[in-house]
């Protein structure tokens, strides 16, 4: 399985750092609005990637935080006359409503930055135990002279960043020992939420959360890093040197940025008036073509959103759900339960997609190849499965599409409700794998209904279940 490495910028073999293990850490959005469909890009293609690993049997631990203190929020909340608090969970939740809807798998963990102040108060005192910050005035700033490796990420040549940046200086920063020097804390202006430190009540700034968050739930190394292309410099430039100053050892393993999502082939921005929340798309479309469209291009590929590849999207997620569908219809509707000779073998044949889907995935995660060759199998159904097919065929081909779909994260299949005879065909099969001592299997069939929002309740009586 091959990964594109920022830091590298090759293709590389993914290694964890424990086998059959993946930490992943993927920046999220500042709150404090509706997210847009571009924020939409990196939530989609990274839950993909977590989605295949897991595909592969890896045990994924995906962290993903909200940023739920900056100014964008504070602006917003004094607009409105209501507190910083109540803007960022107000929109955490919306976001996790969009989420949903685009079937982003839930987060091992989404960690906010004010619920981790403590965290990062005593990784900036590491930072100037160590000589790698300073503090002026009740700001403490990284001193990026200190840490030799800065701009290793970004490939930047930092002395002419260095006199770039210093002509565009603004006031108040002039107490920066050097132009690249960024804040690790600082003091509160009036009316601003603020936390108690050694050097002023104030707050931290954007970039030490993440380092501090991606340390305390998945460790001082990680396997990936990840986010839009834009925040390669200065944000995950600015989380190396303090992680890696502050732990003494390399931070992550691989880094992944996606490139933008542009409008109408301009850049989405409010002035523009071209920008689009994924609200607004929710109510024209069902978010699963969101989501399809989006993994149509490779994640490192610009990619264009307009109407008409929206459409194109549409019709495409279209085939895909009608051939499943269709083959839901044959395998409850037809005359022959078991597969002959030839459907066993016709079943087989699927493994060719499947290792054409595979092949595209491990090259760097290139969805558009790997839904190419969901289309094939699409056709390869339509064409080999029909009313006299069996029951088993119909339902072997269903099982090979849906797992395939399952890894982009596309539904193709709507749960229906489960018969209450089936419910309790399956209590009884458990009864019996627990006399049997196969809690394995009686834990797997416990899931199982719990997934379809069935609960179960040992009682003196027996089993008892009600739905959620
Ligand atoms: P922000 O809330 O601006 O920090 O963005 C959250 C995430 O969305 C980051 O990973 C950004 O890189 C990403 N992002 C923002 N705008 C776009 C865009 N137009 N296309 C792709 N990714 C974007
Ligand atoms: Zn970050």
């Amino acid at each position: 399985m091959k990964l594109f490495n920022t830091m590298t910028r090759k293709k590389e073999e993914f290694v964890p750092l424990e086998e059959g293990k993946v930490r992943m850490y993927v920046c999220g959005p500042t709150v404090y609005n509706l997210i847009h469909i571009g924020n939409a890009r990196p939530m989609i293609v990274f839950d993909t990637v977590r989605r295949y690993f897991e595909y592969k049997g890896y045990d994924v631990n995906f962290v993903s935080n909200f940023t739920d203190v900056d100014d964008k929020i504070i602006k917003k909340a004094i607009e409105e006359g209501v507190s910083a608090d109540e803007i960022s969970k107000r929109y955490i939740a919306e976001c996790k409503k969009d989420m949903e809807g685009m079937n982003i798998e839930p987060a091992t963990k989404n960690p906010l930055a004010t619920e981790e102040i403590c965290g990062m108060v005593e990784m900036i005192q590491q930072l100037i135990d160590k000589g790698y910050a300073y503090e002026k005035n009740g700001t403490v700033y990284f001193r990026t002279r200190q840490f030799k490796e800065y701009g290793k990420l970004s490939h930047k040549n930092l002395d002419d960043l260095r006199s770039g940046n210093r002509t565009l200086l603004v006031s108040g920063e002039d107490e920066k020992e050097d132009p690249l020097d960024f804040v690790l804390w600082k003091p509160k202006k009036e009316g601003e939420p603020a936390w108690e430190s050694p050097w002023s009540d104030g707050r931290p700034g954007w970039h030490i959360e993440c380092s501090v968050m991606s340390k305390k739930y998945l460790g001082e190394q990680i396997d990936i890093h990840a986010g839009g292309e834009d925040l390669v410099f200065p944000h995950h430039e600015n989380e190396i040197a303090q992680s890696e100053a502050a732990n003494g050892k390399p931070f992550a393993k691989y880094w992944m940025h996606n490139a933008f999502l542009n409008i109408d082939n301009h850049k989405m921005s409010k002035s523009l008036g071209n920008f689009r929340t994924v609200r607004e798309i929710s109510e024209q479309y069902d978010l699963q073509v969101l989501r399809f469209f989006m993994l149509s291009a490779h994640y490192r590929s610009p990619l264009n959103f307009s109407a008409d590849l929206m459409e194109a999207s549409r019709n495409g997620l279209e085939r895909i759900v009608n051939a499943a569908e269709n083959l839901k219809y044959l395998s409850g509707n037809a005359k022959t339960a078991d597969m002959s000779r030839e459907e066993t073998e016709a079943l087989a044949k699927t493994e060719e997609y499947v290792k054409a889907f595979e092949a595209a995935m491990d090259d760097d995660f290139n969805t558009a190849d790997a839904i190419a060759s969901v289309f094939d199998l699409v056709k390869y159904c339509n064409t080999t499965a029909g009313e006299d097919s069996s029951a088993a065929y119909a339902k072997g081909l269903l099982e090979v599409l849906e797992r395939l779909c399952n890894v982009l994260g596309l539904i193709v299949v709507k749960e229906t409700e489960m018969l209450d005879e089936d419910i309790e065909a399956l209590i009884e099969e458990r009864q019996a794998a627990r006399k049997a001592k196969n809690f394995a299997r009686a834990d797997e069939i416990r899931d199982e209904l719990a997934a379809r929002g069935i609960i179960l309740e040992d009682t003196r009586e027996g089993v008892k279940w009600k739905r959620a």
